[in-house]
Parts: C-alpha cells; sequence; structure tokens
C-alpha cells in the first residue's frame, strides 16, 4: 500500500514508468508473451515462476488498474474481472465447494442475488439471507456448521440498505469465516471496508470506478487479513494440495497472497472471466477523477433528494446522507463525507404513476445502468428485479413503486428541472 494520500492514488496508483517508458500505461493488446527457454515456460506453468504467459491468467494492463484499487481499498492483492457479477461469484467460488453455504445480507443487486439464491444452489452451494438490519442474534442464528463467507453491500443497490460493516466482521470472525463486501456504490472514495474488518472487497467497476457507462467490468480486493491456516479444516481449496498444480498449498507457497494467487490460478485458468486490457485502460481512465466526481454525485444527489422530500407528490424518499432517513447514523458512521450519488422514491400515486413520471423525463434517461456522469432512472421492479416475486422484492428491500434515480454531475438545476416537469 502507498502512503499517498486518496487523490493522489487515483492518480499514481498502479504504474510506474521506467526511465524512457511510456507516462500513461499502455494496452498491452496481447494474449501471449515470449520467452527464450522453454524451461522457464514450464516454471510459469508449475506456479514456480511469477511472469506474464497468457492474458486469460494475467495481463500487464490489467494488473495495474488492479494495483490501483487495491491501493485504493487498501489490499494486500488484488485482481480484475470481465463484470461485477463474476466478481462476486469468484470471490465465493475461491473457498466454497460442493455441500457449502453462506450467509447473506438479504438487500442485494439483483443479479447477485440471482447468483446466490439459484445459480450457486445449482452447484451444491446454498446461502441464507437475513434481514441486513438483524441483530448479533438473529446474524449467528444464520450460520451452518458449513458455512463458509459473509457476504453483503456496503449500500445495497437499490435498497439502499447501508451495512453495519463492522457487526457483520465481528459476527463472522466469531465463526472463523471471512467477511465479503460488495463496495461498488459507497467506492473506496466514501468507505473503504477492510478498514472496519472486511477481509475481501468486491466491486463492479462498471459503476463509478469506470464512471463513464463505457466498460463492464469487475475487481476483487483481498486485505490479506485473513487466517485461512487457523481455519485450514474450512478451507481445503487453500490449504490443502492442489493436484493441478503438482500438489502446491496456497498459503504455504503464497502467504498472504494465497487468496488471490487461487483464484488467479484456479479461477482464470478454468472459467475465463477475464476483463479485456482495452476496457481496463478505460477503466484506469475514469480512476483518475473517482476522487473528484464521488463529491459532487453525492452533493447533487442530496439536493435532488431534498427536493423530492419537499414535493407534494412524492409518497417517500430514501437516500442515507439525508438526515432523518433510516439509515442517516450508520451512512454518518461508515460514510462521513458522502454515500453515493443513488436515491430511491416513490410517488403517490404509485406504481403506474412511476412509471409515468420516468417516460416524461426529457434529459434523465430511462437505462439499464446506474452511477455513471449522465443522471438515469430505472424502475427495478420492472427491470432489474423482474424476476423476483413479490415476497422477494419486499426482502430485497424493493418495493413496486421504487424509482431509482442515479443523480448524475450535471448541473443540479437542470436534473431538478427535469423531475420538475416530468411530475407537473
Ligand atoms: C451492477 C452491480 C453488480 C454487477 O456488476 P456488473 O458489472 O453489471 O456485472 C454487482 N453488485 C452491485 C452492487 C452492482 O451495482
Amino acid at each position: 500500500m502507498s502512503n499517498y494520500k486518496m487523490e493522489t492514488k487515483c492518480i499514481q496508483s498502479g504504474y510506474e514508468p521506467g526511465n524512457g517508458e511510456p507516462r500513461v500505461l499502455p494496452i498491452y493488446q496481447s494474449t501471449t508473451y515470449r520467452y527464450t527457454s522453454s524451461e522457464q515456460m514450464g516454471k510459469l506453468f508449475d506456479l514456480e515462476e511469477s511472469g506474464y504467459f497468457y492474458t486469460r491468467l494475467q495481463n500487464p494492463t490489467n494488473d495495474a488498474v488492479a494495483a490501483k484499487i487495491c491501493d485504493l481499498e487498501g489490499g494486500i492483492a488484488a485482481m480484475l474481472t470481465s463484470s461485477g457479477q463474476a466478481a462476486n461469484f469468484y470471490a465465493i467460488m475461491n473457498i466454497v465447494e460442493q455441500g457449502d453455504h453462506i450467509v447473506c445480507a438479504s438487500a442485494l443487486y439483483g443479479g447477485t442475488y440471482n447468483l446466490f439464491a439459484h445459480t450457486i444452489k445449482k452447484m451444491g452451494v446454498e446461502a441464507t439471507f437475513v434481514d441486513p438490519d438483524c441483530t448479533e442474534e438473529e446474524l449467528n442464528a444464520a450460520f451452518q456448521n458449513n458455512t463458509k463467507a459473509v457476504f453483503g453491500e456496503t449500500i445495497a443497490n437499490p435498497a439502499l440498505v447501508v451495512l453495519d460493516i463492522e457487526k457483520y466482521a465481528k459476527v463472522a470472525h466469531e465463526h472463523g469465516v471471512p467477511l465479503i463486501i460488495d463496495n461498488t456504490f459507497a467506492t473506496p472514495i466514501n468507505c473503504r471496508p477492510i478498514e472496519w474488518g472486511a477481509d475481501i472487497v468486491t466491486h463492479s467497476t462498471t459503476k463509478y470506478m469506470d464512471g463513464h457507462a463505457t466498460c463492464v467490468g469487475g475487481a476483487i480486493v483481498d486485505s490479506g487479513n485473513f487466517a485461512w491456516e487457523e481455519h485450514a479444516d474450512k478451507f481445503p481449496g487453500l490449504t490443502a494440495p492442489d493436484e493441478t498444480y503438482h500438489g502446491i498449498v496456497y498459503t504455504e507457497k503464497f502467504g498472504k497472497l494465497a487468496y488471490i494467487q487461487k483464484a488467479t490460478a484456479q479461477l482464470m485458468r478454468d472459467l475465463g472471466s477475464i476483463q479485456s486490457p482495452q476496457n481496463a485502460f478505460l477503466l484506469n481512465i475514469g480512476l483518475e477523477t473517482l476522487h473528484l466526481r464521488m463529491p459532487r454525485h453525492c452533493e447533487n444527489a442530496l439536493k435532488v433528494a431534498e427536493y423530492l422530500k419537499a414535493h407534494e407528490k412524492v409518497a417517500w424518499v430514501s437516500f442515507p446522507s439525508m438526515p432523518g432517513d433510516q439509515y442517516y447514523d450508520l451512512a454518518q458512521k461508515y460514510m462521513p463525507n458522502g454515500t453515493c450519488g443513488v436515491l430511491i422514491f416513490g410517488l403517490k400515486g404509485g406504481r403506474d404513476a412511476a412509471v409515468e413520471m420516468m417516460d416524461r423525463l426529457k434529459m434523465v434517461a430511462i437505462v439499464t445502468h446506474v452511477a455513471d456522469a449522465r443522471s438515469c432512472v430505472l424502475h427495478p421492479a420492472s427491470h432489474t428485479h423482474r424476476q423476483m416475486n413479490e415476497k422477494e422484492l419486499l426482502e430485497a428491500g424493493v418495493q413496486p413503486d421504487l424509482i431509482r434515480f442515479s443523480v448524475g454531475i450535471e448541473n443540479v438545476e437542470d436534473i431538478i428541472a427535469d423531475i420538475e416537469q416530468a411530475l407537473r
């Protein structure tokens, strides 16, 4: 980890050119890497030496961008993935096997909910979903002998539930398992979950990190803090010999880097959800302004939230940074400088009024996206969470009338004027 301040990390971390090398991180648009000795190439395949040999496993552009995200989160190692979905899938699959179990806060991104409730279930991994605001006792009660991880989102998309990360970390650690936090909405500018006890942090870099809606991508950051060997019986994948690499043991061979090394050596090798170096290059440009964009997103969103709260046609508004919000205190604790640019609200006319109001917006677009420079809007019950039934929707914190409004970094007066005319 560098000693730079966050703003400097956004610009400088991850890539330091040598004498006469390109100042800007180059795109290594190459699938392969040349070696002069066959023996050396063999050692790379045995993980005896480190080096690039095939971009499905590692690429210098991707590694530089992963290193920047790692530095921003205060981690020890990181990797990029092709999407946020791949990041969360790998983060879990790296430590579970058939017959295992995970505990998740129920307020989750729709894709993550489907992944944990349905897709990994078909692979023999069960998830128990808990109320994100549950007590320590209720959280404890969700654990089983085969529980291997706890998962939650710093700020849930779209429910905007703020997770009490310290509480979740404490309970996870009492049970000898890591806490995995999806920090997509807060970004490390507003919250660094590792400082609150999270062991692994994931991202959909598609959102604020890219910030311009150009590239789907993901990242996994390991804090290096979880002691896998102390719970060796739970995590044989990390602590017992890997026959596919001549019996190496990741924790012995790589120490604190074991988790990311295994995810790269096994999951990327076999599943291949690599981020394209072109996308990593664009993501890096986005990261260079993350520290400038996040405060403006937060400032604009607070103004829009306050405008909506005072509007006669608006039934309710949730924005964790707004005084009076259900999650205001938790937001102040974990994100005193701001949460994100996303807010949710409902109209007095309910679901039909929500859809009509969205159709009347002129500048603010209806898109299946969130958290980029342009203001946009979505109706989760009709869009991202369409596959869920009414009960699942409510558990995920998605009321049928909920409008998710992603406040961009335009002039806030223009954003409010568009809402005003649509509501009128
Ligand atoms: C969008 C999102 C994801 C999925 O990321 P993709 O990059 O779209 O695959 C996961 N978690 C959260 C919180 C998200 O907002």
